[in-house]
Formats: structure tokens, C-alpha cells, sequence
């Protein structure tokens, strides 16, 4: 609600987000689309618990993070939010499993509960052949694949992905797309950012963002009753 982002250079304000207010719906797929600069991934890090806003409130699951400390926003952060960068971020030494059970790491899950979960994971990804490949063995969406079982490893409440499909050639991004598709249908909620107005087609609603603020907010796909209610299927 009314979420602003002042950054300061030197003497000078930069109003990078003028009073967003966007309210995301459990199993929605949303996609932010803009031109470079407009303060996608700036919107991105406040959603994710990255960055505070200058001003403005943020509720997250009914949790309101104003008054969070920067621990609880991590712990609630790694609860609530799986994130997928269109430069995939993982970790070269580990393997696709250990990439994947890195978060249950943190999450203090046992090791026999989190090596099983992962398998599950990368199964459901279509990657269970590739578990014992380190990233650089693995083709660009092979990878991406990897770094969105990992970003779901925890059941997270909002799936958001900056450019997932930026660093991929069209066909292989078409696949990703595919799949996140394929994860929104299955109950996830997506909020994905992206400039590349072909993908955002196929997201239930398109926000534009203009100059940090909001320009148009289109649905495309009614939103279904149950998840109205908050009821995911
Ligand atoms: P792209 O499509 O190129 O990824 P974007 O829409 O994601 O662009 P942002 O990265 O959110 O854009 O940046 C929005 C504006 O905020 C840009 O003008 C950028 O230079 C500025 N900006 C971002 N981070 C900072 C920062 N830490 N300090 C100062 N200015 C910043
Ligand atoms: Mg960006």
C-alpha cells in the first residue's frame, strides 16, 4: 500500500517507486512488466523482503513487515518467498541435489528429510537424471530448472522471479515458461518481472510499471473464486 523507494546520490533524491499500491492474490500469476529503469526489480526486492520501502506498508500473508527486525525479516523471508534470477545463482561447488537442499539447510531440516525432498523436487522439474551435476555440467535451462526446484524447497507461499527466462534462448525460455505455467495451475503464486511483453502474456494479470509507478494493471484471467477466498486447490 502507497509503497515508496527514495534513493539518495550525493545530494540528490531519486523517487525510484512513487506510491505503488498492488495487492496480489493467493495462486494468482502476476507478471510487472516496464522498461529498463521503471523499478522492477527495485518493486521486486521490497516484495521479497530484500529492501525496505522509504515509506508505505507491506503485508505479507497477514503478516505486516513495518515493524519486523532484520531477523525476523530473513526468517520470514526464507518461509514465505522462493526466488528465481535469470542468472539462476547457484552455487558452483554443489551438485544439483545440494543446490536444491541448501535452503532445508537453513531451514534446519534433517538430512534424510531434505535429500528425499529434494529428489521429489527435482523429479517434479524433470530433473532427477541431473541431481549429481554441479551447475556447470548443466545447459542454461537445465540450471534454471535446478535453481526453480530450489526456490520451491520449502513450499513458499509467493514464487518471484526476476527475468527467469532472460538469460535463455527463446526456446528454452518458452520451457521455463512452460513450467512456471505449469506451477501457477498447481495452487503456487507467481509474481513474475519481466520486459519481455510475449512472456508476460501469459500471466493472469500484467501491471506496467512507468517511471516507478504503475501504469496500467490489466487481468487477463478471472481471478477464481476460491482463490478469492484465499483457498488454494
Ligand atoms: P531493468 O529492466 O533494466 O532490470 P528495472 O525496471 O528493474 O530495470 P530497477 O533496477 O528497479 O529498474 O531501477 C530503477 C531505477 O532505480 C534505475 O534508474 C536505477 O538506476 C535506480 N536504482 C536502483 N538501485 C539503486 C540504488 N541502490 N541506488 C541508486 N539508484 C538505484
Ligand atoms: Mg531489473
Amino acid at each position: 500500500e502507497e509503497i515508496t523507494k527514495i534513493y539518495h546520490r550525493g545530494a540528490e533524491e531519486l523517487q525510484i517507486l512513487k506510491s505503488i499500491s498492488l495487492n496480489v492474490a493467493i495462486g494468482d500469476f502476476v507478471a510487472i512488466v516496464g522498461p529498463s529503469g521503471s523499478g522492477k526489480s527495485t518493486l521486486m526486492n521490497m516484495i521479497g523482503l530484500l529492501d525496505a520501502p522509504t515509506t508505505g506498508k507491506y503485508t505479507l500473508d497477514q503478516v505486516s513487515t513495518e515493524k519486523l527486525s532484520d531477523n525476523e525479516l530473513a526468517t520470514l523471508r526464507n518461509q514465505k518467498i522462493g526466488f528465481i534470477f535469470q542468472q539462476f545463482n547457484l552455487l558452483p561447488r554443489l551438485t544439483a541435489i545440494e543446490n536444491v537442499e541448501l535452503p532445508m539447510i537453513y531451514a534446519g531440516i534433517g538430512s534424510k528429510a531434505r535429500r528425499a525432498k529434494a529428489l521429489d523436487m527435482l523429479q517434479l522439474l524433470g530433473m532427477a537424471e541431473r541431481g549429481h551435476h554441479k551447475p556447470s555440467e548443466l545447459s542454461g535451462g537445465q540450471q534454471q530448472r535446478v535453481a526453480i526446484a530450489r526456490a520451491l524447497a520449502l513450499s513458499p507461499s509467493l514464487l518471484l522471479a526476476d527475468e527467469p527466462t532472460g538469460a535463455l534462448d527463446s526456446k528454452t525460455g518458452e520451457e521455463v515458461l512452460e513450467l512456471i505455467l505449469k506451477l501457477n495451475a498447481q495452487g503456487n503464486t507467481i509474481v513474475l518481472i519481466t520486459h519481455d511483453s510475449h512472456i508476460a502474456e501469459h500471466a493472469n494479470r500484467v501491471v506496467t510499471l512507468r517511471d516507478g509507478e504503475i501504469l496500467t494493471d490489466v487481468r487477463k484471467v478471472p481471478l477464481r473464486a476460491e482463490l478469492q477466498m484465499g483457498v488454494v486447490v
